[in-house]
């Protein structure tokens, strides 16, 4: 069968992708995700001084049906609003069809999943592990560490993201900064469909 494209290599890091005409990369400061967030108090007192980046991430979509991978790399910094670990926004795989593979490259993170059915799933992302999220689980990365955390994940073309979702219900739990490390709590605010 015809393929759209080239076999090539790439390094897994940052100044690789930057310089990957394809790839497009992307930066969420706090102010893009006061909803996401628990600790709304907090989130506000410090945009009152400033706008810390959150996370960045480096996408390759394809667009064809039926061909190709897309892929891309996250990197969290390490750091908390309030108690709460810096996290990214996470989302649905909207339709629910489409699975992804995460690959831990740096540092220590949690991936969480949640279903509409209830389900609530967390996994240990360290360098060199592995994590399978079926399509059906919305997903969240956290960084529980105090370097950066990064990761390398992989899904077919043409899903579409929602977003929307979470920023409207949260997840069913919260992981946060405890006396002895870090704790996975009940979200107060949560409430599913
Ligand atoms: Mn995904």
């Amino acid at each position: 069968m015809e393929s759209l494209v080239l076999p090539f290599s790439l390094p897994i890091n940052p100044e690789a992708f930057n310089s990957f005409v394809p790839m497009k990369q992307f930066t969420r400061r706090l102010s893009d995700l006061r909803d996401h967030f628990s600790d709304r108090q907090a989130v506000e007192n410090i945009l009152v001084v400033n706008d810390p980046v959150i996370y960045e991430y480096w996408e390759m979509e394809y667009d064809a049906p039926g061909r190709g991978l897309s892929f891309g790399m996250t990197r969290i910094l390490p750091g908390v609003i309030g108690k709460e670990y810096y996290l990214s926004r996470g989302h649905f795989h909207a339709g629910g069809d489409g699975d992804e593979l995460y690959v831990g490259l740096k540092g220590r993170g949690l991936l969480m999943l949640y279903s509409k059915d209830g389900q609530c799933v967390t996994l240990d992302m360290l360098p060199d592990k592995m994590c399978y999220i079926p399509g059906y689980m919305a997903h969240r990365t956290i960084n529980i560490g105090t370097e950066d955390f990064s990761f390398f994940s992989i899904w077919p073309p043409r899903i579409d993201h929602d977003y929307a979702t979470i920023a409207q219900y949260g997840f069913p739990k919260l992981v946060v900064s405890g006396s002895i490390g870090p704790e996975i709590i009940e979200n107060p605010a949560f409430h599913g469909d």
